[in-house]
């Protein structure tokens, strides 16, 4: 940032006159002003030396009571996978003998992180390429799950192809891949042996009634690379068919397959998410324009309620009604704005007051709130 530009950030840090009337005004898709002075500030979240966030569920820190806790098999009873004394847990050999993992706490849209790792000792080599250390995260859980796929998939690399050790595999079924959706963009999985990190953004489809609004999606950093970019989910994911995306639960359990492999786990832990339909200041795939305006009013009622006498003629009382107004310009609220106003302008203060007056109009009238005459001459 250059220095003219740090000085008017300090200026305005230092200068709460100009909290108001300032930016452009809420409109259909922005509950919030530019720069609004009203917008409530992000709740601070502290990072711990392990990289877990503080507002972070941890489903799992290396402990075996945090395994025992946090997670489940299908029937709710104590899951069947082993601990070791070493910080991970891993799914028990031979096809299905532990089923599945779930977390007893149901989640939704969420940020997931978890990590992963083969032991190539017991990776499966002839049984072909999706018996090579698979599992998968399931969000919502297996009955209407998400799956991104975990694989042994160093050796699926492109660049080995035609080489000693290559496993060819088919793409929309290596690891960091929407299974059987969308292929990761590259290939960045360690050697088995060494751990592998999913960092994930989850976004589940909405739905009002039965109809689709928006197919959620699924945003995947693999071993800090992005391999999903936002992918809009096309279906629940399931082994070779394209099984349409339907309406379910808001909530579901986080899954790990158990797919007949022996696959580590370690470093767990999940942030729920706000809906992206609550976002309600982000476009028209995620504001809602029904919320947005609710909460233009609630902000309108809050200011309104802090104006002592609505009906006092005087400068400052016309800038908070203008400032009321610009969130909700409706009812009881436009009513004391523009009798403050007619009042004011028959006794209009000094020239410097009144620029001051004019300049919140402006940005009303900037914004199409009210007509350009409005102003006072
Ligand atoms: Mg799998």
């Amino acid at each position: 940032m250059r220095n003219s530009a740090l000085a008017a950030v300090a200026a305005v840090a230092a200068a709460p006159a100009l909290a108001g009337l300032y930016g452009d005004t809420p409109d259909a898709k922005h509950a919030w002003a530019v720069h609004d002075w009203n917008r409530p500030k992000p709740a601070k979240v502290e990072v711990d030396a392990k990289g877990v966030p503080s507002d972070a569920i941890v489903l799992f820190d290396g402990t075996k009571e945090s395994l025992e806790r946090n997670w489940r098999d299908d029937k709710g009873n104590p899951t069947k996978w082993s601990y070791s004394e070493e910080g991970y847990f891993y799914t028990v050999p031979n096809w299905k003998n532990g089923g599945g993992i779930f977390t007893r706490e149901e989640f939704g849209d969420c940020q997931l992180h978890i990590e992963y790792r083969h032991d190539p000792n017991q990776l499966f080599t002839n049984k072909g390429p999706q018996m090579r250390g698979n599992s998968g995260v399931f969000l919502m859980g297996p009955a209407y799950g998400y799956e991104v796929q975990v694989l042994e998939s160093y050796f699926t690399s492109s660049d080995l192809e035609g080489k000693d050790g290559f496993v060819d595999n088919y793409t929309d079924g290596q690891a960091g891949s929407v299974y059987a959706e969308n292929p990761p963009m590259v290939n960045p999985a360690n050697k088995p042996g060494e751990w592998q990190k999913y960092d994930i953004v989850f976004h589940q489809p909405v739905w009002e009634g039965d109809k689709l609004v928006h197919p959620g999606s699924v945003t995947v950093f693999f071993n800090g690379v992005l391999v999903q970019d936002h992918w809009e989910m096309e279906g629940q994911t399931t082994h070779c068919k394209r099984r349409p995306l339907k309406p379910h639960p808001k909530q579901g359990p986080l899954h790990l397959q158990d797919h007949g492999c022996v696959v580590q786990f370690r470093n767990i832990w999940c942030r729920p998410l706000p809906s992206r339909w609550d976002n309600l200041t982000h476009s028209n795939m995620s504001a809602c324009p029904q919320k947005v305006m609710e909460l233009r009013r609630a902000t309108a009622a809050k200011l309104f309620a802090k104006i002592a006498d609505p009906k006092a003629a005087t400068a400052e009382n016309v800038k908070a009604l203008a400032e009321v107004v610009s969130y909700a310009n409706e009812g009881e609220y436009a009513e004391a704005f523009q009798a403050a106003l007619a009042a004011y302008r028959a006794k209009p203060g000094d020239a410097n007051e009144v620029k001051g007056v004019n300049g919140a109009l402006d940005v009303l009238v900037r914004n199409k709130v009210i007509p350009a005459d409005a102003k006072i001459k």
